[in-house]
Parts: structure tokens; sequence; C-alpha cells
């Protein structure tokens, strides 16, 4: 007589739970319903009251990780917030239209947002603070400054894939082409670039920033003609931000140069050599 094999234990109730809470994708219930089981004892919550903070958590930090995904997909040159701006550093700025604009409401209206200033005076803060300010409420956002964004059309038009690229610029919710105006395009480049902003026009809206006041963008396109349509269609419906002063890093350098009026070889040649702290004589 041969025994019988001994039956397969079922899993624990952990395991599944686990497989379970995998395959339903929530991440957060699966890290935390231990800790809030505790929790609950402890505080004597009921179940549905258990079962609703972990939701709670799940939605929390789902919409953290969207945020991140959508700010991942803008491909911002770096990540920056109206928290880190000094707004008293440049008065020619409209602070209560900007603080508006961070509100996201001209992006419901499709409306553009210009920001014009001489170099080094926050345009790409405050495009870059606006693009992750509509991250943060659910918009898709793409960032490009005017020279990447013409170097990829281009691209996608020599691989035959101009009009899937189009699509997805017309498709976003937000598009910021940064420095517009550094340097000139081609005829071919402010065709494609025109393009775009007409695709978009009143579809989605479009920051553009730029070194030039607008008298000198035909420079820009190189066709008075064609700039006058771009004009007419960016200018529609949109909000103007002026930043003229004095660049921000030049202020700063200068602060500091006050602060410390040694020349910089002999502030460098004060440093600790192997810390590279700065030694200062008392
Ligand atoms: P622009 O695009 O107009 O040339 P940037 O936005 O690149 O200027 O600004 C240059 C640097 O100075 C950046 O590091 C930016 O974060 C900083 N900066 C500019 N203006 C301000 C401001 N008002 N408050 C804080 N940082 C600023
Ligand atoms: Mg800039």
């Amino acid at each position: 007589m041969t025994a019988a094999a001994p039956a397969a234990s079922p899993a624990p109730p952990q395991v599944l739970l686990a497989h379970h809470l995998r395959q339903l994708k929530l991440p957060t219930f699966l890290r935390e319903y231990e800790k809030v089981a505790t929790e609950a004892a402890r505080e004597g919550l009921d179940h549905v009251r258990f079962l609703l903070r972990l939701a709670e958590l799940e939605l929390i930090d789902r919409e953290r990780r969207m945020v991140e995904r959508r700010i991942r997909a803008a491909h911002f040159s770096a990540v920056k917030s109206f928290d880190t701006f000094d707004f008293t550093a440049i008065p020619s700025l409209n602070k209560p239209l900007t603080l508006e604009l961070a509100r996201c409401e001209y992006l419901i209206a499709r409306d553009n947002v210009i920001a014009l200033g001489n170099s080094g005076t926050g345009k790409t803060h405050v495009c870059l603070a606006l693009g992750l300010a509509a991250c943060q409420r659910g918009f898709p956002v793409s960032f490009f400054t005017a020279a990447g964004l013409v170097h990829q059309l281009m691209e996608a038009r020599d691989e035959r894939r101009l009009l899937k690229l189009q699509a997805q610029l017309a498709a976003v919710k937000l598009l910021i082409v940064d420095e517009l105006g550094y340097v000139p395009l081609s005829q071919t480049g402010a065709e494609l670039l025109f393009e775009i902003f007409s695709q978009r026009h009143e579809r989605g809206s479009t920051i553009v920033t730029s070194n030039l006041p607008f008298e000198e963008w035909t420079s820009v396109f190189g066709n008075q003609r064609l700039t006058g349509a771009l004009l007419d269609r960016l200018t529609h419906h949109v909000h103007i931000l002026e930043l003229n002063g004095e660049s921000y890093r030049l202020k700063q350098s200068k602060a500091r140069r006050r602060r410390d009026p040694r020349p910089p070889d002999e502030v460098a040649a004060a440093a600790d050599p192997e810390t590279g702290e700065i030694i200062r004589a008392s």
C-alpha cells in the first residue's frame, strides 16, 4: 500500500491578498494594510473605517504618482516652482496675473501666455513653474526650447513621422516653447513651428518665452507674412507677462561680491585644499 501524497497546504491568506492587490494595482493598500490594521485595532476603528483609511492612502499616493508621471513626460529642463521665485526681484512682472495663471484656468479657456524680457530675468523659471502647476492640476504638459522643438520637427519630417509628432503636440494640453528668439530659424524650421502654433490655435494653450519684443520676431522667422499670421494666432487669446529688468544671476553675483569684496581667485585660494571649504579669516 502506498501512502497518499499529502495535500498541498493552501497558500496563507497574506500571500493571496498580496497577489490580488498587485493584480488590482493597489500598491499602497498592500504596503500599508498591516500597519493600518494595527492602528485600527488600537483606535477601535470598525472595518469600514479601516478600509476607508486604506482607500484614502491609495488615492493620495496614486495622485502623487500621476503628478510625477506627468512631470517626467513634460521633459522640463528643471523642476522649479513659484515657491522659490522672488517676485520683489522683478517689479515689472504682474504678480497677481502670474499667480492667477498658476491656478491654471487659462488652460480650460485655451488661452496662451507670452513671457517677454531680457536674459536672466526669470522667464524660464516662470514657464517651468506654470508647467509644474499644470502637472499638479492634472494637465499633460510638454516643454521644449524653440530650437529643440524645431530640431525634433525637422528630424521627424526626415524620418517620415512628422504627422505623428504633430498629432502628439496638438493633443497636449499645455505646450511650452522656451527661448524663442535666441536662434534665427531656417525657412523650413519657421514653417514647421508656425504649423504647430496654427494646429494648437484654440485647441490648447501654448506658453512662449522670448527675449525679443514682438516687433523683432520677424528676424526669427525671417518672413514678415508668416510672423504676422503667427502673432495673429498666438495673441488671439493671450496673457502677456513682462519681465524687464536686471538679470537675476548678475544681481546675485554682484550681491555676493558686495558681501565678499576680495577678487574671486583670492577667495578660491582661501579654500581648504582637502575639503574645498572656504576658510574665512575672522
Ligand atoms: P531667463 O529665462 O529670463 O533668461 P531664468 O529663468 O533662466 O531667466 O533665470 C536665471 C536664473 O535665475 C535661474 O536659475 C532662475 O531660477 C533664477 N531666477 C531668475 N529670476 C528669479 C527670481 N525672481 N526669483 C528667484 N530666482 C530667479
Ligand atoms: Mg530662459
